[in-house]
C-alpha cells in the first residue's frame, strides 16, 4: 500500500485537527505524520492566546493531547520552518506539507500617534500574560487610565486582564512574572471603544457577561449610546445573541456607577460605543497622553458615519485590539493584503497566476484569516484534508522518505528539538510547580528552560 509521509507545520488546533482527521479518514493509503512547531510546546493559541482565566477553553488541550498521544504522529518542537527546515527539505522527505502557522501579531491601526510610548498591540500583551517565550518578561503597568480599541473578544480579554485584581488570577496558570507584574498595576479605569453601536459588537454574550462579575470592578455604560436606530432594534429583536448582549448592557445601565453618583469599586471598566479612533496624543516625552475619537452614528445602510464631533479622553496607555495578522513563510506564497497564504479550499495557489502549488496545503487562521473559534479550525481542516486525499496524483516524489531522515537532518544542523515525551515532561513539571500553591500549573516561560526540561537535561 502507498504511504503518505505528511509534514504539518504549526502545532496549534488547526494542525492537530488536520492530523486527526487525516488519520481517521477513509483512504487507500497509509499515513505517517510529522508535526513541526517553532515553540518547544504544542497547542498554539490555545496555550498562548486563550486567556488564563478561561480554564474551560484551555481544557481543549486535553482533546488535542489525546490526538498527539494516539501514537501515529511524531512531534518536533522548537523547530522553526524557514530557519531549521526549508521547503526544499520538506520536498526531499515528504509527499506533501500542510501549513497551519496561524497568526501571532497585531493588525495595524493607522492613526497619528499610534507609535507613542505606551501604545501597545493587544497580541503582544496577550503573549506576555500567557507566557509566550519570545516576548519580553516585563510589561509596564503604570497607567491609571487605559484605552482598549476594539469590540471583539480579544478586546474583552485584554480589558478583563487589565481590570481584574491579580489575586483573582492566582488559581490559574499565569506565570509568576505575570502575577508579579499585574500585582503592581496602578490601573483604575479601563475604557473600551468600539466604532459601532451595542447591537453591532463582535464579542460574544458569555465574554461580555463575565466582565460584570469581576470583583471590585464597576461596569460603566453611557445612556447616550443606547438611542437605538431601526436597524439596531431589528438586530436585537431577530438575533438571540444580540438580544442577550443588549439585556446584559441594559442591566448595567441600572447598576450603581460613576454615572449616577454610585459605585464603590476601586476599578472601573467603561464601555464606549459609536467612537471612531482619530488620534493618540503624545506628551513632550512621546508618551501616550490622550485618545481622540470622533463620535459616529448609523449611516442607515448597516455601517457608520462620522458626526464631526471630536472627543478626548485622558489616558496613559492604549491597547489596539483590532485583529491579528498572519506572517509570511519562506518560499511559500503570501497574500500581504490579507495576511494569509493564498489558497482554494486549502490548496495553496501561486500568488500571481492563481495556479495550484502541488503538494502544498494550508489550514486554520493562516488559510482563512484570523477569525473564528477553535472549533472552526476543525471544519476548516476537513476541507483541506479532503483535497490532500483526492490529490494523490500530484503529491511530491521525495528522494528519501524514511522516518530516520528528519531526526538525522535536524541533528546535523544542531537543532535542539523537543518531542512528545519531552512535552509530557514539561507538562508534568509545570503541574508540579503549581501543586504546592494549589494552582493548575505554573507555566515555564523561558525557552531554554522549556527545552532543558523537555529534553531531560
Ligand atoms: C487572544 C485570543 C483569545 C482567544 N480565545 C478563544 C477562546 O476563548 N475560545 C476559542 O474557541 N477560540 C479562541 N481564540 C481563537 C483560537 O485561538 C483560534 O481559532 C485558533 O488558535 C487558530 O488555530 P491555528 O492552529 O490556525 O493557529 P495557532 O493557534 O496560532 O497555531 C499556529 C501554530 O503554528 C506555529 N508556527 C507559526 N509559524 C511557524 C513556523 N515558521 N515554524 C513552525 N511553527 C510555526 C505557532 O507557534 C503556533 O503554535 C482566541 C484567539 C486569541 C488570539
Amino acid at each position: 500500500m502507498t504511504k503518505l509521509r505528511l509534514a504539518i507545520v504549526g502545532a496549534g488546533p488547526a494542525g492537530i485537527y488536520a492530523a486527526d482527521i487525516l488519520l481517521k479518514a477513509e483512504r487507500q493509503f497509509d499515513v505517517s505524520i510529522d508535526l513541526f512547531e517553532q515553540l518547544p510546546a504544542p497547542y498554539g493559541l490555545v496555550r498562548y492566546g486563550v486567556a488564563p482565566d478561561h480554564p474551560r477553553i484551555k481544557g481543549i488541550v486535553n482533546a488535542l493531547r489525546d490526538v498527539l498521544d494516539s501514537g501515529d504522529i511524531r512531534f518536533f518542537g522548537n523547530v522553526l520552518f524557514g530557519r531549521d527546515l526549508t521547503l526544499a527539505d520538506l520536498k526531499n522527505h515528504y509527499h506533501a506539507v500542510v501549513f497551519s502557522t496561524g497568526a501571532i501579531r497585531d493588525a495595524d491601526l493607522d492613526i497619528p500617534g499610534i507609535d507613542a510610548l505606551g501604545s501597545y498591540g493587544a497580541a503582544d500583551f496577550v503573549s506576555w500574560f500567557d507566557g509566550h517565550p519570545d516576548f519580553p518578561r516585563e510589561w509596564p503597568l503604570d497607567a491609571e487610565s487605559v484605552a482598549v480599541i476594539g469590540n471583539g473578544n480579544v478586546a474583552l480579554d485584554v480589558s478583563r486582564m487589565l481590570a481584574k485584581h491579580a489575586e483573582d488570577l492566582l488559581p490559574t496558570e499565569i506565570p509568576d512574572n505575570v502575577f508579579a507584574g499585574l500585582s503592581e498595576s496602578r490601573v483604575t479605569d479601563v475604557h473600551v471603544f468600539g466604532r459601532r453601536g451595542p447591537a453591532q459588537v463582535k464579542f460574544t454574550p458569555l465574554e461580555l457577561r463575565e466582565l460584570g462579575e469581576l470583583r471590585d470592578v464597576d461596569m460603566v455604560v453611557y445612556d447616550e449610546d443606547f438611542d437605538y436606530d431601526e436597524a439596531s432594534k431589528v438586530a436585537i429583536a431577530s438575533n438571540k445573541q444580540v438580544m442577550v448582549i443588549d439585556r446584559v448592557l441594559q442591566a448595567w445601565r441600572k447598576r450603581p456607577s460613576v454615572n449616577n453618583a454610585g459605585g464603590e469599586a476601586s476599578r472601573r471598566l467603561h464601555l464606549h460605543f459609536w467612537a471612531n479612533p482619530v488620534e493618540v496624543k503624545k506628551d513632550a516625552d512621546g508618551r501616550v497622553m490622550s485618545f481622540v475619537y470622533e463620535r459616529t452614528r448609523p449611516d442607515g445602510e448597516g455601517g457608520v458615519e462620522g458626526t464631526g464631533e471630536m472627543r478626548e479622553v485622558a489616558i496613559q496607555a492604549m491597547y489596539r485590539a483590532v485583529g491579528y495578522f498572519g506572517s509570511p513563510l519562506a518560499d511559500v506564497p503570501f497574500d500581504k493584503r490579507h495576511g494569509v497564504i493564498p489558497n482554494q479550499e486549502g490548496q495553496v495557489l501561486h500568488k500571481d497566476s492563481n495556479e495550484r502549488v502541488p503538494g502544498v496545503y494550508a489550514t486554520g487562521w493562516i488559510k482563512r484569516g484570523p477569525v473564528g473559534l477553535i472549533g472552526h479550525t476543525k471544519s476548516d481542516a476537513m476541507e483541506t484534508v479532503r483535497h490532500i486525499i483526492n490529490d494523490q496524483a500530484s503529491w511530491w516524489q521525495p528522494e528519501d522518505d524514511s522516518e530516520g531522515a528528519i531526526p538525522a537532518l535536524l541533528a546535523e544542523r544542531d537543532v535542539k528539538w523537543t518531542d512528545l515525551d519531552g512535552w509530557h515532561l514539561l507538562d508534568q513539571h509545570e503541574i508540579a510547580l503549581g501543586a504546592p500553591h494549589e494552582r493548575a500549573r505554573i507555566k515555564v516561560v523561558d525557552r531554554d528552560e522549556m527545552v532543558r526540561v523537555s529534553r531531560g537535561e
